[in-house]
């Protein structure tokens, strides 16, 4: 049955040149602008430029911290917040993948609140956050639509996220001319991370009327672009087709959260630098078989959406497109295992992911 609960306070304008064709909307929010990117990619995708050309266009004071990490950490956001205090922005812009979109959305916090960074994970009332404007250069996370950040814990050997309905983004500025710049591992990588946003968002506990149709849609979309990515043919039309499915993946795990893939892929980053995407997709076709025991019809209906013959074509697809020498010992294993286990998003899972299960499904997803 087709039940509906549906939240998403994020304005998302998609198209050519849309950061200079709304020059004027930067205007709607102030005066001062923190500008919030990674070392290269907001100026190698172009974004950055289109950004200042349309702030000086709105005679807007603006300033750039282009320090955030890859997986940033709460040393990072703390260090981002402390410039974003002392120049008591209006208006934040949040330029890269999910890395500096994340850590836009913990400053935003840190900046109007006087609090710990590890606080961020147990936020009570809090004053209002500095506004959001996100510009994704990679299509992936979704972060641009979602209430969420992820953020590396180095006292706790992990990375977590945390929630908070105010730091969804107020705008969303989707251009696909700016993964252009992305090289193709990166370009998979991401488009995987999309990729198990969708699959997650279908098989959540907190699926519903509302997320099945961005997920269905999305994973549509996403199946268009497999033989490009094959091929490894990179066409403005490929860009596209794997921003808005990110997009989409994004405003279905607003709704649903993720689940046990997300949890087993942390530790893979945390520990063996695997990126996030990857780190994912290495899990996936372990959690499809996993979930055949729970909605087997949800299964084959992502192999029908995607395109897809069956899991052997679906796992096929991802070993070609994440080749990996990555090897875990035993102990990595279990320890790996249990923790995701215990994690939030494991609870999302259909049916109940034990210990020994996230193991399992580690263990065989590592498995040549
Ligand atoms: P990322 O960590 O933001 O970026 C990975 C690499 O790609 C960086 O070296 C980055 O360069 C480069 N890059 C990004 N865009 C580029 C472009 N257009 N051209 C050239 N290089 C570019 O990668 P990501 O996969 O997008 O984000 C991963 C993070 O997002 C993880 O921390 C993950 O946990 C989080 N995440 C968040 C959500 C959410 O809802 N909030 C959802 C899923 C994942 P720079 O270092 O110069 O930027
Ligand atoms: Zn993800």
């Amino acid at each position: 049955m087709l039940n509906f609960s549906f939240f998403l306070p994020t304005k998302i304008i998609h198209g050519p040149d849309v950061v200079i064709k709304n020059a004027p909307i930067f205007n709607e929010f102030g005066t001062r602008v923190f500008i919030v990117t990674g070392k290269n990619s907001a100026k190698a995708s172009g974004a950055l430029a289109h950004v200042e050309a349309a702030l000086a266009q709105a005679k807007i004071k603006y300033q750039i911290y282009d320090q955030v990490e890859n997986n940033p950490s709460l040393a990072n956001v703390e260090q981002g917040a402390l410039a974003a205090r002392k120049f008591k922005p209006d208006l934040i812009v949040g330029i890269g993948g999910g890395s500096p979109l994340d850590a836009a959305k913990a400053i935003a916090i840190l900046a109007t609140n006087r609090i710990n960074p590890e606080q961020l994970f147990d936020l009570k009332s809090i004053r209002q956050p500095i506004p959001i404007i996100a510009i994704p250069t990679t299509g992936g996370t979704g972060s641009e639509v979602t209430p969420y950040s992820v953020l590396t814990l180095p006292d706790k050997q992990t990375k977590q996220g945390f929630s908070h309905p105010e730091i969804f983004p107020k705008l969303a500025l989707l251009d696909p001319q700016y993964m252009e710049s992305l090289d193709e591992t990166i370009t998979k990588d991401t488009a995987v991370d999309a990729l198990s946003h969708l699959i997650e968002a279908y098989l959540s506990r907190r699926k519903s009327g509302a997320s099945d149709l961005l997920a269905e849609s999305g994973l549509k979309l996403w199946g268009r672009s497999i033989v490009d990515l094959r091929a490894n043919v990179f066409s403005s039309g490929l860009r596209n087709g794997l921003l808005v499915a990110s997009t989409l993946g994004g405003m279905a795990i607003a709704h649903t959260g993720t689940t046990i893939v997300h949890a087993l892929g942390y530790p893979l980053t945390y520990f063996h630098d695997i990126p996030h995407g990857r780190a994912n997709g290495l899990v996936l076709a372990e959690y499809l078989k996993y979930n055949y025991k729970h909605a087997k019809s949800r299964v084959e209906k992502i192999f029908k959406l995607l395109n897809l013959r069956d899991i052997n074509d679906f796992d096929l697809l991802l070993k070609v497109l994440l080749p990996t020498e990555l090897k875990l010992s035993e102990e990595q294993i279990n320890s790996y295992g249990v923790a995701a286990s215990r994690t939030k998003n494991a609870s999302h899972t259909l049916g109940e992911v034990s210990a020994e299960i996230a193991i399992e499904m580690l263990k065989n997803s590592l498995r040549q």
